[in-house]
């Protein structure tokens, strides 16, 4: 690991690297079994699930399509502002296709429930969502996650793919940030 510069901003470690890898491997096993002898689109939410589609893609054994679409709901700080904004959309047409949302985490659920209702209004054959982390507030909106990495407790997480200004996205593991770095 890298204690003396990034890990010098962490307070703790929350899932480790194996951790991470054991629980992708057995989400792949069962989303490969739900899609066999379907085409699958794997639809990456940019940037922070980039990580996790990644390491999901090459645990998976079906032969899969990846596109990406970048949305914007935080600025660059830990609240959620409540608006969606398409940065980039997906290059794919999904009608009639069979989807799987692959996100790093969700939180309020409002990124989520606004992409279900837009790639849903597209049409796709199937609409599914997998996520590597889920806080307890997801619980409140109505929305359905079929394939859950990790509940975790409702703290600001990041690395594997998650950011705090940009930064800390390349830590191979999920931690929280010391207090200093927020303080500046
Ligand atoms: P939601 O709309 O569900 O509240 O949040 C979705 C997005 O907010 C995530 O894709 C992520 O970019 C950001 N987010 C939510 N919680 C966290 C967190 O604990 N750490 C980081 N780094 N980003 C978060
Ligand atoms: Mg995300
Ligand atoms: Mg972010």
């Amino acid at each position: 690991m890298r204690e003396k510069d990034l890990g010098a901003d962490l307070e703790s470690v929350l899932i480790t690297k194996e951790e991470i890898d054991a629980k992708l491997a057995e989400l792949a096993v069962k989303i490969d079994a739900e899609y066999a002898g379907k085409d699958l689109l794997l639809v990456g939410v940019l940037k922070g699930a980039v990580m996790v589609m990644a390491d999901l893609a090459r645990a998976l054994s079906s032969r899969v399509t990846m596109d990406w679409m970048a949305v914007s709901s935080y600025g660059e700080g830990t609240q959620s502002s409540g608006v969606v904004r398409i940065l980039k959309d997906l290059d794919a047409d999904i009608k009639g296709r069979h989807v799987l949302i692959v996100e790093d985490i969700i939180d309020s659920g409002l990124t989520l429930s606004w992409l279900l209702s837009n790639l849903g209004s597209r049409e796709p054959a199937s609409l599914r969502v997998c996520t590597l982390l889920r806080k307890p507030d997801a619980a409140k909106v109505d929305i359905e996650v079929e394939w859950v990495g990790f509940d975790i407790p409702n703290e600001f997480v990041v690395g594997y793919g998650l950011d705090y200004a940009e930064k800390y996205r390349n830590l191979p593991f999920v931690g929280t940030l010391a207090p200093h770095v927020y303080s500046g």
